[in-house]
C-alpha cells in the first residue's frame, strides 16, 4: 500500500532542519531562522494576563477583532495599505498565511513563480497545491535583489500567482521601490496574484520598505510576529487582501485551523500598540553583527555581499557542501545554500540570529578552514 497520498509523498522535510540534528551541544548554530532574544516582557505579561482574564476559548474565525483593527492600523500607518480589518485573517504564523493563501488561490496545473534562491517553503506550498513553481533567478551581480526584469523572464501564460519576498530569507537581499512597483503593475495588467511574504519587514538596514498591495489589488500581504517581536514559537502571522481573495483563504483557514488562539492574539494587540522600541534595539544589534560577519568573512576571502535586511548573509564558497562538513567539525552550523534552489548552490547562508560573542568565536573557527 502506498501510505502517503501522491501529491504528500513526494514532499521534502527541511534539510534546515537535518543541518540542527547534526549539531554537537557545544556547536554554535548558524543555521536558526529565529531571534535569540528573548520575547520582550510587556508582550509576555500581556499573555499571562490574558490567560489569567480566561481568555482561553474560540475567537472568530479571521481572528479576535481588536487585534484586527491594531493590524489594520498597521498596514495603513506602516505600508500605505487601505484595508478594513474585515481583509485581515490572523493565522497560525506567516506559514500558515502562506500555506492557506496558495490552496485557496492555486489550481493544480498552475504555474507559481518563486524566488531562487528562495524560504525552503515555498516549492513546497506549491507542490502540495498541486501546481508547479517556476523559479525567477536572482543572482549575485545584483546582490540577490529581484528586478521586474527577472519576472518577466520566468512569467508563463499559465501563472496564478508569484511569491516574493523582501527582505529576503537566504539572501538578506531588500528590493528596490522601482521594481516593487513595477511588478505590481505587471500583475494588474497581467492578472496575476503577488504573494509577498514581508516577514522580515522590521529587520531592515539603512533602507525602506515598500509593500506591494500599496501598489496593486492583485496582492496579499504576509506578515506576522515571530521575528520582529522575536516570538517565533507563539505562532502569529497574518495575511490582507481584497476582499474577494480573503473570503477564499477564509475557507482554507477555517477548515484547518478555525482561529489561533486568543490568549496571543491579545498579546499581539500589546506588542502593535506599545513602543517599538523592542523591533528597534534589536534590528540595532543585528546590523552590528552584520557587519562583524561580513567583514570577516571577505577577510578571510569569501566574497560576501553586505545585505540590507532579515538576519542572514548568504556567502560564495568554491565547493559549499565540502565547507559545511568541514565546519561541522570545527563546531559551527551553516546550511549550504542548494537548499534554497539551483541559484543558491554556489553559496553558503549563515544566519547571525546568534550572540556577538558567539558570532566572534564562529569567525575564529571559520578562519582555520576558509
Ligand atoms: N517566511 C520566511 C521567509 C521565513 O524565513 C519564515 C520563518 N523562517 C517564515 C515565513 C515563517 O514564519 P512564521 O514563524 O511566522 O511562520
Amino acid at each position: 500500500m502506498n501510505i502517503g497520498a501522491d501529491r504528500v509523498s513526494q514532499i521534502n522535510l527541511s534539510q534546515v532542519r537535518k543541518m540542527f540534528e547534526q549539531a554537537s551541544p557545544t556547536a554554535i548554530n548558524l543555521a536558526l531562522g529565529e531571534p535569540d532574544f528573548d520575547t520582550p516582557k510587556h508582550i509576555l505579561e500581556s499573555l499571562t494576563n490574558a490567560l489569567n482574564d480566561n481568555r482561553t476559548h474560540y475567537s472568530q474565525n479571521k481572528g479576535e477583532p481588536v487585534l484586527r483593527e491594531s493590524i489594520a492600523k498597521k498596514l495603513d500607518n506602516d505600508n500605505n495599505i487601505d484595508v478594513s480589518s474585515d481583509d485581515i485573517i490572523v493565522t497560525v504564523g506567516a506559514s500558515e498565511a502562506l500555506y492557506s493563501s496558495i490552496q485557496a488561490l492555486v489550481n493544480p496545473g498552475d504555474d507559481v513563480l518563486i524566488p531562487d534562491p528562495g524560504f525552503l517553503s515555498y516549492a513546497e506550498c506549491v507542490r502540495l497545491a498541486g501546481a508547479n513553481s517556476v523559479p525567477v533567478k536572482s543572482s549575485r551581480d545584483n546582490e540577490f535583489k529581484t528586478t521586474v526584469e527577472d519576472v518577466q523572464n520566468a512569467l508563463t501564460a499559465e501563472t496564478k500567482a508569484i511569491v516574493i519576498n523582501s527582505p529576503c530569507n537566504p539572501t538578506g537581499a531588500v528590493m528596490e521601490k522601482e521594481d516593487i512597483k513595477a511588478i505590481s503593475d505587471l500583475a494588474t495588467d497581467e492578472e496575476f496574484i503577488v504573494l509577498s511574504d514581508e516577514i522580515y519587514e522590521k529587520i531592515i538596514y539603512d533602507k525602506k520598505h515598500y509593500s506591494f498591495q500599496s501598489f496593486t489589488d492583485n496582492a496579499v500581504t504576509i506578515n506576522g510576529f515571530s521575528k520582529a517581536y522575536a516570538m517565533t514559537g507563539l505562532r502569529v502571522g497574518y495575511c490582507a487582501s481584497s476582499p474577494e481573495i480573503i473570503d477564499e483563504i477564509l475557507k482554507v483557514h477555517q477548515y484547518n485551523v478555525a482561529c489561533i488562539d486568543t490568549a496571543t492574539q491579545i498579546a499581539c494587540n500589546t506588542a502593535l500598540n506599545s513602543s517599538q522600541d523592542c523591533v528597534y534595539q534589536m534590528t540595532c544589534e543585528f546590523k552590528k553583527r552584520r557587519d562583524l560577519v561580513v567583514n570577516s568573512l571577505n577577510d578571510m576571502g569569501l566574497d560576501c555581499v553586505m545585505p540590507d535586511g532579515a538576519f542572514y548573509v548568504f556567502f560564495h564558497a568554491d565547493n559549499p557542501e565540502e565547507f559545511v562538513k568541514k565546519a561541522v567539525k570545527e563546531d559551527v552550523i551553516l546550511v549550504p545554500g542548494g537548499a534554497f534552489g539551483e541559484e543558491g548552490k554556489e553559496f553558503i547562508r549563515l544566519s547571525y540570529a546568534q550572540s556577538y560573542d558567539n558570532l566572534e568565536e564562529a569567525m575564529r573557527r571559520l578562519e582555520r578552514i576558509a
